[in-house]
């Protein structure tokens, strides 16, 4: 079939109004936000339904086009990036809130509803959904599927696979599958969602997802733990894991990142600080006040400089919106960022820090690293 015929075919199915195909448009769907690899799409399609997903799904199977599923294209690990010439299949007309279910707990999702907004609407109904990605302002649902994202309350709330109960998706012909189930107990049979979590968009098109809400912590508290030395911080982390106390985030900045961050979002980062730790415990009022004095005495015996408590939520809010944005901030330093994200065992944290360091000084390299330090997952980010 001709390009021309493909483009009347994929209209008369989309509509007109959400087909792309001219080069301009293309471009703007031909990376991720990782735009190491670049590949132009054929065509781009943006079904606003579910009957209209199924129909263009199968339109391109039958014209043997390979398809690349795309949300906020906020991943960093080319998921997004297209084939040549395929068609980049966008959710972002897919963004129903379809349920929201107080009895059951639970939420029906289309695939492009934003993570931050999906959350705050939650939370209106009094529940919580943790999964919370630093991208969560952009990002989709689908994506954070498709990619198990974790997020800054991973420590002690999990990533979204613990959060999926049930999907349907469309496989390659665009049949539609049904996995999982809305009831707490689903234990029979294949556990199809949980191939299908993380699967990066190659192995079905979720179509709808059935998400788990859980009751939201009556308390919380926020402190910023301030070191002079990045070992004794590294090794803070350890500790206050050995101690039994299991934060909601515990999260970690090097001088390089509060600089950077500092610079971008002016929220009264200590610059001069060689580390700092954001820790929220969250919990029970009675758990709360036990943990938060445990984790102070902890971070004294080890040295911190200071430990602030936020006296107020936007306190609060403004430091976890200047973590949100450290990755943003160390791109700003260097024309190119080469971003990591490794894991090691939470008690090997300070020998990571040793290493990146060590690798910084013998190869001369500006290296910012952050991240979920309670889970042994940082992010060294080298500016070039
Ligand atoms: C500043 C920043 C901070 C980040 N912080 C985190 C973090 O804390 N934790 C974390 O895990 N990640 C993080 N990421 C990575 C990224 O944001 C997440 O992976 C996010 O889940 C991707 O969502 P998205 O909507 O952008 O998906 P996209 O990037 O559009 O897609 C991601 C993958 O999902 C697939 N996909 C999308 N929709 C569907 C669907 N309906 N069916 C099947 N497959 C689908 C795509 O094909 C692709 O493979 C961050 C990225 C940035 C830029």
């Amino acid at each position: 079939m001709s390009r021309q015929s493909l483009v009347k075919k994929f209209q008369d199915v989309v509509g007109v109004e959400n087909v792309f195909f001219e080069e301009a448009d293309l471009l703007t769907y031909s990376y991720d936000a990782a735009p190491i690899e670049q590949v132009m799409p054929g065509f781009v399609l943006r079904p606003v339904d579910s009957e209209v997903l199924g129909k263009a799904i199968a339109l391109c199977s039958d014209n043997n086009l390979p398809i690349t599923v795309r949300g906020a294209g906020s991943n960093l690990s080319g998921g997004t990036v297209p084939d040549p010439g395929g068609v980049v299949l966008l959710t972002t007309g897919l963004n129903k809130i379809v349920e929201l279910n107080q009895e059951d707990l639970l939420a029906v999702v289309q695939p492009g509803v934003i993570t931050a907004q999906f959350a705050n609407e939650v939370e209106k109904v009094g529940l919580f959904y943790p999964p919370d990605p630093g991208s969560q302002a952009i990002s989709t649902l689908g994506g954070n599927v498709a990619e198990n994202a974790g997020g800054l309350r991973g420590l002690k709330y999990g990533v979204t696979r613990d959060y999926v109960m049930a999907m349907d998706f469309f496989d390659a012909e665009g049949q539609l599958v049904k996995t999982g189930a809305r009831t707490v107990k689903c234990a029979s049979g294949y556990n199809l969602g949980g191939l299908l979590v993380g699967s990066e968009g190659t192995l079905g098109i979720y179509n709808t997802v059935t998400l788990k809400l859980i009751p939201p912590p009556q308390d919380r508290r926020f402190m910023l733990a301030i070191f002079e030395s990045i070992h004794r911080a590294s090794e803070t982390v350890a500790r206050i894991i050995a101690s039994k106390v299991v934060p909601a985030t515990l999260e970690f900045m090097d001088n390089v990142t509060i600089r950077a961050v500092e610079d971008f979002s002016k929220a009264g980062l200590p610059v001069d600080a060689a580390a700092l730790f954001l820790i929220e415990v969250d919990g029970h009022p009675g758990q709360v006040a036990d943990d938060a004095e445990t984790v102070r005495r902890i971070c004294e015996e080890m040295g911190a400089r200071d430990l602030k408590v936020a006296t107020d939520d936007r306190e609060r809010d403004a430091i976890w919106a200047a973590r949100r944005a450290a990755l943003s901030s160390l791109a700003k330093l260097r024309p190119t960022l080469v971003l990591e994200d490794a894991t090691v065992p939470r008690s090997k944290t300070p020998v990571m820090v040793q290493a990146v360091d060590e690798i910084a000084a013998e190869f001369n390299l500006l290296i910012g690293t952050f991240g979920h330090a309670g889970d042994g997952n940082l992010h060294p980010h080298d500016s070039c």
